[in-house]
């Protein structure tokens, strides 16, 4: 008996072993082909229904096993599991490689859409014509065969390429340790940074002192506190030089290849360059939006940011006579600096934000706004005792979804917060099949005698993967692939950040952030604090983001690559507007920038910014007409949250908001209007 096996609705995890995944697996992976040759080898012509509503419809017990196994992975894990996702990894990119390159069902899918015109369809079912095409025509299916060899010969290069690159980058990394026995020398880091560095000296068979390398958790508190500037200096410096060393993990030809094989690989399926191919599928839609998007903020944030910088350097002036600030001072007198501003420590705030109450006010904030009733039930199966559940339903009483809350850290599960789901939502042969929704995070774990108090970083985590919580529940679509959180992903950050608005509004804080001891309302005196604490260096922080995203821009969106013969010499050009530091001749940044050339970032690093003008610029109408009304709500529910990814982004924005998002909002919070 194999509970995977056989039709189940809520998941029945204490019956689930871990011998039954693999078996599940394959016999998932099976029905499922049997589904696509169905489609494929269909007698009767092509038509919407018969291959593409059917092939979103496929593989419906391959999502279920699917997404209970790797959340499990990520949630409650052991070696055995970790096993399992080996073995299965490979088997799933077979099935998906099988399902791209079946030409049967290609040549099915671009009839349909060849008639796209001619065929009367609802708009989700033209987003979902043009998803499916494009799922194949960007992978190059529309090519003729050499060609697409070619296509396929660039993409195993860029793969390993990729590999080198975060090879290289981890080799320079783990070759580096600054290794101090002086107690002058670490003078300034407070002590838990001081207790893990012993233990990292002790780790590598130091005979005593402490040993800090440049692995973020060790990097960041020394460049934050360590009160010697000659070591700071010689970290950075370590630290800047990753990949730009010439030595075997140098990356300055790999970065080159990279830029230049994706420009090969956008040309070859008939776009200017690789920006355009990525951003194609994105709410901004073309590189000269993005640029222009960047260039505009940039022009806002750069004499906010000036001052800033000003206002530092005087102080860095003031307080150990330092004339010129350099990239290593950075952090260190921004962490004073904010420090005499601000007093404001975790510990003080802490009390404010228990757990249960942070639940119950996010909680009522969906109650408020979209008429949500959440009921903690004890009677949904849950895989780890530390995981409660909640029956959703709406103001008729009408279920909406499960909500799995899983909280606190324990062995086997990652570090982070997350959102993810055990079952999406669709509707089939009528039928609305709710979403069954998890929130999975790592708060401290209560004790007998003292509650779970979160610090406010931590509130804010909890308000934002809520709100692509929402995202998951309030979804309303027929079809499971443009349901919920599948949109484009410089859209999927608004639902998520405009929630953690929220957590700045005294009105909202006064329903929840109450003293665990004495049940107080936190102080008008704190929120102030913690709103002006959270802008601080607002313009500094924006300006490093844009030259983030313009550099990324200058390697992805540029049609003359084949000029660049430097790395150094291009990235400097590309900072020209955005530095604040003088420039540091042994760092390059490129080389070691993982996020776009080993991860999926590539053209999609001005997103962080982009999402955080839309949420801005979206929490905007909730202030216009108070942050709990409920017209609002309804609003916001109705054109975002249910809509997944039946229409463009933008439509559905506008919808909501009447115009294109601005960044006047955002600037306005940030304090860059002056
Ligand atoms: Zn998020």
């Amino acid at each position: 008996m194999n509970p995977l096996l056989e039709t189940f609705d809520i998941t029945p995890f204490s019956k689930i072993k871990n011998e039954d995944f693999l078996p599940a697996f394959k016999n998932a992976i099976i029905i499922a082909k049997e589904e696509i040759d169905t489609i494929a080898l269909n007698k009767e012509a092509p038509t919407f229904k018969n291959t593409i509503e059917a092939l979103d419809y496929s593989g419906e017990q391959l999502d279920r096993v699917s997404s209970v196994f790797f959340n499990l992975n990520s949630a409650e894990t052991n070696d055995e599991i970790q096993k399992i996702a080996q073995e299965v990894s490979p088997m799933l990119s077979e099935f998906s490689n099988d399902v791209a390159l079946n030409t049967q069902l290609f040549k099915r899918v671009s009839t349909i859409y060849n008639q796209k015109n001619k065929l009367t369809l609802t708009v989700e079912q033209q987003t979902l014509l043009d998803k499916k095409y494009k799922g194949f025509s960007r992978n190059g299916a529309n090519l003729p065969e050499d060609k697409k060899e070619d296509l396929r010969a660039i993409d195993k290069e860029l793969s390993s390429l990729k590999l080198t690159f975060g090879e290289n980058i981890l080799a320079e990394t783990n070759a580096y340790e600054l290794h101090l026995t002086n107690i002058e020398d670490v003078k300034g880091l407070p002590e838990g940074a001081l207790e893990a560095a012993i233990q990292v000296a002790q780790q590598k068979g130091k005979k005593g002192g402490w040993v800090f390398t440049l692995d973020y958790p060790s990097y960041i508190p020394f460049m934050k506190y360590a009160d010697s500037r000659e070591l700071r200096k010689k970290m950075a410096l370590a630290f800047g030089a990753r990949g730009f060393q010439q030595n075997d993990y140098n990356n300055e030809k790999i970065v080159i290849k990279i830029a230049s094989l994706r420009f090969k690989r956008a040309q070859l399926l008939g776009y200017d360059t690789h920006s355009h191919f990525v951003l194609e599928e994105r709410m901004s839609g073309s590189p000269i939006k993005v640029t222009s998007f960047l260039n505009d903020l940039l022009e806002k944030a750069k004499p906010v940011a000036l001052k800033e910088f000003a206002e530092l350097e005087s102080f860095a002036k003031e307080l150990h006579n330092i004339d010129h600030l350099e990239k290593w001072d950075s952090a260190y007198y921004s962490e004073k600096l904010k420090n005499k501003l601000f007093n404001l420590d975790d510990e003080k705030l802490k009390p404010y934000f228990k757990l249960d109450n942070v639940i119950d006010g996010v909680f009522s904030i969906a109650k408020k706004l979209f008429g949500l009733k959440f009921k903690q039930v004890s009677t949904i199966d849950t895989y780890h005792e530390d995981v409660k559940t909640y029956e959703v339903t709406d103001n008729n009483n009408n279920a909406i979804a499960i909500f799995y809350a899983d909280f606190h850290p324990r062995k086997g599960k990652r570090n982070g917060a997350w959102m993810t789901s055990f079952k999406g939502q669709k509707i089939k042969n009528g039928v609305n099949d709710r979403p069954h929704i998890s929130n999975v995070c790592n708060f401290t774990k209560p004790t007998d005698t003292k509650p779970s108090l979160l610090t406010f970083n931590e509130v804010t985590t909890l308000f934002h993967e809520f709100g692509h919580g929402l995202h998951g529940m309030l979804a309303n679509t027929t079809y499971p692939s443009l349901s919920g959180t599948s949109v484009y992903w410089d859209f999927v950050e608004l639902p998520s950040q405009v929630l953690e608005n929220w957590c700045f509004e005294k009105e909202c804080l006064d329903l929840f952030a109450k003293h665990y001891k004495t049940g107080e309302v936190i102080p008008m005196e704190y929120v102030e604090k913690i709103k002006s604490s959270a802008n601080f260096q607002e313009g500094m922080a924006t300006m490093r983001q844009i030259s983030f995203g313009l550099l990324d821009m200058s390697w992805h969106a540029n049609e003359s690559l084949e000029t660049i013969k430097n790395v150094k010499a291009h990235e400097k050009l590309a900072f020209s507007d955005t530095s604040l530091f003088p420039d540091v001749p042994e760092n390059c940044m490129s080389v070691a920038f993982s996020h776009i050339f080993q991860g999926g970032y590539s053209s999609g690093y001005y997103s962080y910014k982009w999402a955080e003008v839309l949420d801005a610029d979206a929490f905007e109408v909730f202030q216009e007409n108070g942050i709990f009304n409920p017209v609002t709500g309804k609003a916001f529910a109705e054109h975002i949250l249910s809509k997944g990814g039946t229409e463009h982004p933008m439509t559905l924005y506008k919808r909501f908001r009447g115009t294109e998002p601005k960044p006047e909002a955002l600037l306005k919070r940030a304090g860059l209007l002056n």
